[in-house]
C-alpha cells in the first residue's frame, strides 16, 4: 500500500502535496517523496520516515506549483531507499517522475522476458527493485510520439493493480488499472487541480472533491484544462480490504463512507454472533466504527478500554516482526477500572497474522476481564494478496493454519465469531475484490509463485 498525491498549477502546489501526505500517512509510514518542477527540470526529494519527520528536512523546503507526492508502504522492493518515490528518469519525452500505489501481477515476467527480448540487460538499466520503475522503463522504451501514448500502450503491457500519477514537464496524468483495485479520486480549486489515493486529503487541502477517477480512465491536465480517456473497459474489483481497514474513516469511495460501511459491517456481526456481554468494545482506530455498529445492533453498552498512544504507527504495516511486536505493546494501554470483573465483546476489524490481537486479549485478562469475546467484522483472511497489500504469504496468514477453535485458544478469547462472507457481501454491495477472503482473483498473477508465496 502506498498513499499518492498530486497538484498542478498551484503556487503553494509542494506544501498542499506535503499536507495532503500528512492525511495520507496511514497509507504507508517507511518512505517519503515529492518530485516537483523545478526551472524547467523535475527534481525530487525522497527520505526514509513518517512525514512529520521527514518534511522538516531542507530538501523538502521547495517551491514549485507543480508537485506529486507519495508515502511508501513496500510490497514489491524492500523497504530501501533506493525503492522510495516518486521515481523520476529522463526518457526520449523528456523527464517522467511516477507515484504508484499498487502491485504488478506480471513485473517479474516482463523484467525476465521483455527486456532480455528486446536486447537489455536488466540488472544494468533498473536502479531500484520496485515494479514502478518497470513501468517507467517500459514507457521510455516503446518510442511513441509522445509520454502519453506511450503510457497508453504500456498499459496494455503491465497486469495488476496500479493507480498511478504521472509528471511531465507539461502534464499531470493520472489512471487507474481497468479493475480498479486501489483508489485514486480528483480535486478541483479554482483553476487547479488535485489528485489523491483517498478523498480524506482534498478535504484538509482545501480541494472541492470532484470525482473517484474511474477504473481503466485515465486523466491529462495541462495547460489546455482537463481531458480524459477510457483506455480499458471498466472491471470494478475494488479491494474490500479498504473498506474493511485500510482507508481512513473519514474517505468515500464509489460513493460510500468509509465509516458507514465498517459501522453497518458491526451491524451485520451482531445479528449473525450475538453473546451475552457487559460492554462492547473496540481495538482502536480501525475497530471503533465496527464495534458502535455491534453495539447498537446488540443494545450492549460501547465503552472504550483502551487509550491508543499516537505517536506509534499502524502495526499492521511495519515491514519487520520484531518492530511490530514491540509497538504492539506500546500502542495500547487498557483502562483497568473498565475492564475489571467484566465480560467484553472486543471488536476487531480483522485478524491476519494474529500476533496483534492475542497482545490486545492478553491486556485485558491481565486487567482483570471476567470473559472476552472476540468478534471480527470480516471474515476469516486465508489467502494471500497479490494487488499491494501485505500479506503475500499465506503460512502467515493464521485463518490458513488454524481452525477457529485453534485460533480463539491462540488468542486467549473465550469465544472468537467472524463476519460471514455473505455478510459482508450485503455491506459492501459494490463489485469488490474479496479474493483474500474467497481465493477468487480477479486478475490471476503471471509471475513466478515465488514472488507472492503461494
Ligand atoms: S486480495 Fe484482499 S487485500 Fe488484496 S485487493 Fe483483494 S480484497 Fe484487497
Amino acid at each position: 500500500m502506498c498513499g499518492i498525491f498530486g497538484v498542478y498549477n498551484h503556487k503553494e502546489a509542494v506544501e498542499l502535496t506535503k499536507l495532503g501526505l500528512y492525511a495520507l500517512q496511514h497509507r504507508g509510514q517507511e518512505s517519503v517523496g515529492i518530485a516537483f518542477r523545478n526551472g524547467g527540470k523535475i527534481s525530487r526529494s525522497i527520505k526514509r520516515g513518517l512525514v512529520q519527520d521527514v518534511l522538516e528536512d531542507n530538501q523538502f523546503k521547495v517551491q514549485s506549483s507543480f508537485c506529486i507526492g507519495h508515502t511508501r508502504y513496500s510490497t514489491t522492493g524492500g523497504s530501501d531507499i533506493i525503492n522510495a518515490q516518486p521515481i523520476v528518469a529522463d526518457t526520449p519525452y523528456g523527464q517522467i517522475s511516477i507515484a504508484h500505489n499498487g502491485n504488478l501481477t506480471n513485473s517479474l515476467k516482463l523484467r525476465g522476458e521483455y527486456f532480455d527480448k528486446k536486447g537489455y540487460i536488466a540488472p544494468v538499466i533498473f536502479h531500484s527493485k520496485s515494479d514502478t520503475e518497470l513501468i517507467l522503463w517500459i514507457v521510455a522504451s516503446l518510442r511513441k510520439e509522445n509520454a502519453f501514448s506511450a503510457l497508453k500502450s504500456a498499459l496494455k503491457i503491465i497486469k495488476g493493480s496500479f493507480s498511478l500519477i504521472i509528471m511531465t514537464n507539461e502534464q499531470l496524468i493520472a489512471l487507474r488499472d481497468p479493475n480498479g483495485f486501489r483508489p485514486l479520486c480528483l480535486g478541483e480549486l479554482d483553476k487547479s487541480y488535485a489528485l489523491s489515493s483517498e478523498p480524506c486529503a482534498l478535504d484538509v487541502t482545501g480541494f472541492k472533491f470532484v470525482r473517484d477517477l474511474e477504473p481503466g480512465e485515465m486523466i491529462c491536465i495541462d495547460k489546455k484544462g482537463l481531458s480524459s480517456l477510457k483506455y480499458s473497459k471498466p472491471k470494478l474489483s475494488f479491494c474490500g480490504f479498504e473498506y474493511v481497514y485500510f482507508a481512513r474513516p473519514d474517505s468515500h469511495f464509489n460513493g460510500i463512507t468509509v465509516n458507514d460501511v465498517r459501522k453497518e459491517l458491526g451491524m451485520e456481526l451482531a445479528r449473525e454472533s450475538p453473546v451475552a456481554a457487559d460492554i462492547v468494545t473496540s481495538v482502536p482506530d480501525s475497530g471503533n466504527a465496527a464495534a458502535l455498529g455491534y453495539s447498537t445492533e446488540a443494545g450492549i453498552p460501547f465503552e472504550f478500554c483502551f487509550i491508543r498512544n499516537h505517536y506509534v504507527g499502524r502495526t499492521f504495516i511495519e515491514p519487520s516482526s520484531i518492530k511490530r511486536e514491540l509497538d504492539i505493546r506500546i500502542k495500547l494501554s487498557p483502562i483497568k477500572s473498565v475492564v475489571k470483573g467484566k465480560k467484553i465483546i472486543v471488536v476487531d476489524d480483522s485478524i491476519v497474522r494474529g500476533n496483534t490481537v492475542k497482545n490486545r486479549v492478553n491486556l485485558l485478562r491481565e486487567s482483570g476481564a471476567k470473559e472476552i469475546h472476540l468478534r471480527i467484522s470480516c471474515p476469516p483472511i486465508k489467502y494471500p494478496c497479490v494487488y499491494g497489500i501485505d500479506f503475500p504469504d499465506p503460512n502467515e496468514l493464521i485463518a490458513n493454519t488454524k481452525s477457529l477453535d485453534e485460533i480463539a485458544k491462540y488468542v486467549c478469547a473465550d469465544s472468537l465469531r467472524y463476519l460471514s462472507l455473505d455478510g459482508m457481501k450485503k455491506v459492501i454491495k459494490t463489485k469488490s475484490c474479496f479474493a483474500c477472503w474467497d481465493n477468487k482473483y480477479p486478475v490471476i498473477p503471471e509471475d513466478e509463485p515465488a514472488k507472492f508465496k503461494f
